[in-house]
């Protein structure tokens, strides 16, 4: 969005911090203390995990970058992007998020970067999609394309968060699948783009599709991270 629109929209809808919540000016993402008071967390970059997963295997991406902990503050900025507002959360995280993929040699010439499809009902009331919003936010700093027209869900999928790691696995394979443009992805680089990793099986199960439908390498890109709980499942995120 153009800077004249950020500043009308500001007019309109006073911006704040994603953080905490208080008022920012109109051409800033985050306030002062809450900038300082972030912390980005050093993900291995095979499973996006600060804590490295690997041992749990069965990964089909190649490599996954996050960026933060899925906890506090940057919790709330999160549920708060995908209730459809919080978009400064996403401008706050993104840049990190593509420095880290260019650092890791992810984000190539050619690549497409897509995101994890979500149905028409679970969209948010603004009709957007988290998950596209950040490939779009990505687009811009990578200078590559978008595809959002290779994978699709189906809308009778289960909600993940009420699923266990086993459970959540299942019901991936269920609910995503190839649109006709997953072709497009043949012989490409892909980045997949989602806010959040937890074990990891929805981006799993994308990549499997993608591969599936001819993509060379997927690379996840997420803003969070969250641990596997005893269970390997998560109480309130998606997957
Ligand atoms: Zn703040
Ligand atoms: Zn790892």
């Amino acid at each position: 969005m153009s800077k004249a629109l950020d500043w009308i929209s500001d007019l309109l809808f006073p911006n704040r911090c994603p953080f905490c919540d208080c008022f920012i000016p109109w051409n800033t993402v985050v306030c002062e203390s809450c900038r300082s008071d972030i912390v980005f967390t050093d993900c291995c970059p095979k499973c996006g995990h600060s804590e490295c997963e690997c041992r749990y295997g069965d990964l089909e991406f190649d490599g996954c970058i996050s960026v933060a902990e899925y906890a506090g503050k940057c919790r709330e900025a999160i549920l708060s992007l995908k209730h459809g507002y919080g978009f400064n959360a996403a401008k706050f995280l993104t840049p990190r998020l593509s420095e880290k993929l260019k650092e890791q040699g992810f984000a190539q010439t050619g690549s497409i970067i897509t995101a994890v499809p979500m149905t028409y009902k679970r969209k948010n009331p603004t009709g957007y999609n988290q998950s596209e919003y950040i490939a779009k936010l990505l687009s811009k700093s990578l200078g590559l394309p978008t595809d959002f027209g290779l994978l699709g869900k189906r809308s009778s999928s289960p909600a993940q968060h009420e699923l266990s790691a086993a459970e959540r696995r299942e019901a991936a394979k269920q609910a995503y699948f190839a649109k006709k443009g997953c072709k497009r992805a043949e012989g490409k680089t892909v980045i997949l783009c989602d806010d959040i990793i937890t074990t990891g099986s929805t981006l799993s199960e994308c990549a499997r599709i993608l591969k599936s439908c001819g993509a060379a390498t997927v690379y996840c890109a997420v803003l969070t991270e969250t641990k596997r709980g005893p269970e390997g499942g998560n109480e309130n995120v998606r997957a």
